[in-house]
């Protein structure tokens, strides 16, 4: 197959793959049909406000009102440009997303292994294979360690298949294939190199072509409760109209006035550029929390992140820098102290302060040597210095072994079969043929190593272990543990070298033990403040970890996370669900967890109402992170099934990244809030102005070109700019938003009513005013002025809390910019002769835009003396 291929063991070279992937092209699926520009435009076609538009645009053209009919027109036109704008961005950003998310593989080039993107894959290159991975093309097996892959995908199958190497006929069928690996499929268990026959569409997955596509886009329960809002004010809306003709006919009304006037309710009723400000708040929110290095799989993300209450965390990796280094090891009796730093193979054993030769000390040896093998982590220099390829805990062994000067290239042992780690085992066997013999090499947690050992190694041959031998390797274990360290066990056994059908079980018992080692872990510096962060955000924070609870513990006190103590999991399996509930109050610590305990305390935390976001990597957490309002996958460390479940990927797997996500989010949701009140307040001002002036007996008040230009283009623009705002300074003080909590509570509902009667009020007041100098005149300043009441009101709504001088005037550029240009626009629509055929204008004096903002300042001062009032009840008299 190699020959077929023109490949060998040792891969390809950088130059050879290039050209070969300019001849069978990139690694990928045909995307499914996306969606085109020209649907998106027809999209912004598809709704009620349209329907009523293109009415209106027909009637105005019937009634002679040509120029009325042809502004509609634009308007409609111009606002499907805007959507269309707003959309297409946001599908771009989702685009960029889905490439980010592209797979990596680990493959052989020029002699080395290197991580590259799944797409630069090309036939011929040689590919590793491990445990929680996704199969990245279609592989011919070279090496396969126990190696079962779950192929559901392929063939519907999800019972795994053992894999193997060797040839098998032509025709044999894909499910009888052991020999391949297939693209899609998922390695469960063991360790395979093979090397690669297709790629891309030419794969087996390639050829059914069903593509899992890698991001949902599903409704937000936020665009959902906008859905609802919308409604709601449809109703109102179709009240109002009802309402309006009676008085109409009451009032012996012209029937094109009330048409007309129909219109303008239909249009100053639904917010307009709503939905596309949320979705472009959105999109452009995914951009910022990249920046933050949190990925989100989906728009929804940012959203829930906002509202997390409860951080369930791993601990490696996460809330420490999992840059391990071996530093102690431990052989009855002898404690040696490991040096050096970082992954340098360089550094001594020492022995009470004096240099040892681990060659001359067996046990030593061999412990070393069992780490080495029982492993599958290479060491390499690079121009960046030393770094790993794989799992840092086992790069640490790698280390101390070549600082011993004992080196896998030495011992090429030959591969038998491997059990592989899993953080349910927690521990790893693999079994080589080495100097005539079959061994197992064990690794693994050291009460779980201990369990199944048997003997002990000594200077002088193994011996039994005894219970006094086992505390004293226990004893030694917690003094390591309680400094921090992870703390790994070694064990090996000889097994008979005709026994073929290996199981774990049978392998993993009598075992001789070798020894511990403590591996250190330092905590993420970043990770103090941002509990501390965490903690004021009124958001608890969780450490679930497959380690033990000494560790967990020491690792806790470090980063100043008190927990009154630590459960393990173990005695969480013991406690029914009342008990856990309580444990859940006060303990921060969760310790030798495995996946099914993080998904139980997932279960429970939300049935509380908590929302909770739940970090995760290996093949087993995919449940917990399902059902966690917010799965979080490791971006580093994380498997590709850990990923595809999640929500959002931790692009650096550090656990600040997570508390500033969840700033982000709050920021986002605050936004929209913020904008969403704002539009309403502005629309609830335009149906009091229009249906007043109808009570009271006046003219129409505003036309419906007026109205859609005012909603349209002047709010929309400052509604986008206010999605921009920056966070609130005490973002991150107060305690987590209530999800089920609608956007218009009572007292916004109550704040939006206040303002938009006085926005209606003082339109009617203005017109009434001018109405004796004529009519145009009088919509005119009418127009100007709810449009002028609306740009004041703005700033009302920069912050529900902050008075403008705490948040500072100048802090959103964006909105300065427009607010200008709605201004300046206005003027336009005022003075420009085209315009004001267009919008119905006359000129306006000084003194007329003096009136205005002086009519629209109320608003403001209101604003801030309630703010003010709300923040310091007492000095306003209020108890
Ligand atoms: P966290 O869940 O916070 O990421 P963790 O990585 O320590 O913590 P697990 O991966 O479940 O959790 O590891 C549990 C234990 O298994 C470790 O404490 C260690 O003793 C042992 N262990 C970890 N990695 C390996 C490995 N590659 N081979 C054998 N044993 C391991």
């Amino acid at each position: 197959m190699l020959k077929k291929l023109d490949a060998s063991k040792n891969g390809l070279t950088s130059e050879e793959a290039s050209l070969r992937l300019e001849r069978y092209g990139e690694n990928r699926l045909k995307e499914e049909k996306k969606i085109t520009p020209i649907e998106i435009f027809i999209n912004q076609f598809k709704n009620v406000l349209i329907l009523i538009l293109v009415v209106a645009t027909a009637v105005s053209f019937a009634i002679g009102e040509i120029t009325d009919a042809i502004t509609i027109l634009a308007i409609v036109v111009l606002n499907a440009i805007l959507g269309f704008y707003q959309e297409y961005k946001a599908e771009r950003a989702i685009e960029a997303l889905k490439r980010m998310l592209s797979p990596k593989a680990k493959v052989i080039r020029d002699g080395k292994i290197k991580e590259i993107d799944s797409a630069l894959l090309v036939p011929g290159d040689v590919v590793v294979l491990e445990m929680g991975e996704k199969v990245p093309a279609d592989v011919y097996l070279i090496e396969a360690g126990a190696l079962q892959v779950d192929e559901a995908s392929l063939t519907g199958e999800s019972v795994p298949v053992n894999k193997m190497t060797g040839v098998l006929p032509e025709d044999t069928s894909i499910a009888e294939r052991k020999n391949m690996a297939f693209m899609g499929t998922v390695i469960t268990n063991g360790y395979g190199k093979g090397v690669i026959v297709a790629t891309g569409m030419h794969t087996e997955f390639g050829k059914i072509a069903k593509l899992t596509q890698e991001i949902e886009e599903e409704e937000t329960p936020l665009k959902r409760r906008l859905d609802i809002l919308g409604k709601r004010i449809g109703e109102i809306s179709l009240a109002i109209a009802v309402a309006i003709s009676v008085l109409g006919i009451i009032q012996q009304r012209e029937i094109v006035e009330m048409f007309l006037v129909g219109v303008s309710l239909a249009v100053a009723v639904i917010p307009e550029g709503l939905p596309a400000v949320v979705t472009m708040t959105l999109a452009l929110g995914v951009k910022n929390l990249v920046k933050r290095n949190c990925l989100v799989r989906h728009l929804m993300a940012s959203e829930t992140l906002g509202a997390t209450s409860v951080i369930c965390t791993d601990k490696t990796g996460t809330l420490t820098r999992n840059e391990m280094t071996l530093v102690e090891i431990f052989v009855l009796s002898q404690l040696i102290e490991v040096t050096g730093e970082g992954y340098e193979p360089r550094g001594e054993f020492l022995s009470d302060g004096k240099t040892i030769n681990p060659e001359e000390h067996e046990c030593i040896y061999k412990l070393l040597e069992t780490g080495l093998l029982c492993n599958h982590a290479v060491l390499e220099k690079t121009e960046q210095g030393w770094t790993i390829v794989g799992e840092p805990t086992e790069g640490a062994l790698v280390v101390a072994a070549n600082k011993a000067k004992i080196f896998r290239k030495d011992i090429m042992p030959q591969l038998v079969t491997e059990f592989s780690f899993s953080s349910i085992r927690k521990r790893m066997t693999i079994i080589y043929h080495y100097k005539d013999r079959n061994v197992a090499y064990v690794k693994g947690a050291p009460e779980v190593i201990l369990e199944r050992s048997a003997y002990y190694c000594t200077e002088n041959g193994i011996k039994q272990l005894g219970e006094s031998e086992k505390q004293e390797f226990i004893r030694i274990y917690e003094g390591m543990a309680e400094k921090g360290l992870r703390v790994l066990a070694f064990a090996y056994r000889e097994l008979p070298q005709d026994k073929k059908d290996l199981h774990a079980d049978e392998v993993e018992k009598e075992l001789v033990f070798l020894g511990i080692a403590g591996i250190l872990d330092p905590p993420r510096p970043e990770v103090k403040d941002a509990l501390a962060t965490a903690r004021k955000a009124g958001i608890e924070v969780i450490m679930m970890t497959g380690d033990s609870p000494l560790t967990a513990k020491a690792v806790a006190e470090q980063i100043g996370l008190h927990s009154k103590r630590v459960v393990t999991g173990k005695e969480l399996d013991e406690m029914d669900d009342a008990e856990l509930r309580e444990v859940l109050k006060d303990t921060r610590v969760f310790a030798r967890v495995n996946p099914s305990h993080k998904l139980r305390v997932v279960k429970l935390l939300q049935e509380d109402g908590h929302v909770t976001a739940m970090t995760g990597d290996g093949v087993n957490d995919a449940p917990a992170l399902k059902k966690a309002s917010i799965g979080i996958a490791m971006g580093i460390k994380g498997t590709d099934v850990a990923k595809e479940a999640s929500d959002m990927i931790l692009l650096d797997d550090n656990f600040a990244s997570i508390v500033s996500g969840v700033e982000e989010g709050r920021r986002q949701y605050d936004n929209i809030q913020k904008f969403t009140r704002y539009l309403l307040s502005s629309n609830f001002g335009e149906i009091i102005a229009i249906a007043g002036a109808m009570f009271l007996g006046l003219p129409l008040i505003l036309l419906p070109v007026q109205i859609l230009w005012m909603n349209l283009v002047t709010d929309g623009l400052t509604a986008l700019a206010l999605g921009m705002e920056p966070k609130e300074k005490d973002v991150m003080e107060r305690r987590p938003r209530d999800p089920e909590k609608p956007i218009l509570s009572r007292h916004a509902f109550m704040a939006i009513s206040l303002i938009g009667m006085w926005i209606g009020c003082a339109t009617i007041f203005v017109f009434t005013d001018y109405l004796g100098i004529g009519l145009d005149k009088a919509r005119t300043i009418a127009f100007t002025g709810i449009i002028v009441f609306e740009k004041v009101n703005v700033f009302n709504f920069r912050s529900f809390r902050h008075n403008l001088k705490g948040i500072g005037f100048l802090t959103n550029p964006y909105l300065i910019e427009a607010w200008l240009a709605t201004v300046f626009l206005q003027a336009m629509a005022v003075y420009l002769p085209f315009m004001q055929t267009i919008l119905h204008t006359v000129p306006m004096g000084v003194s007329d835009w003096v009136l205005v903002f002086v009519l629209g300042l109320p608003l403001l001062i209101a604003g801030e003396i309630y703010k003010y009032c709300r923040r310091c009840p007492p000095k306003c008299g209020i108890p």
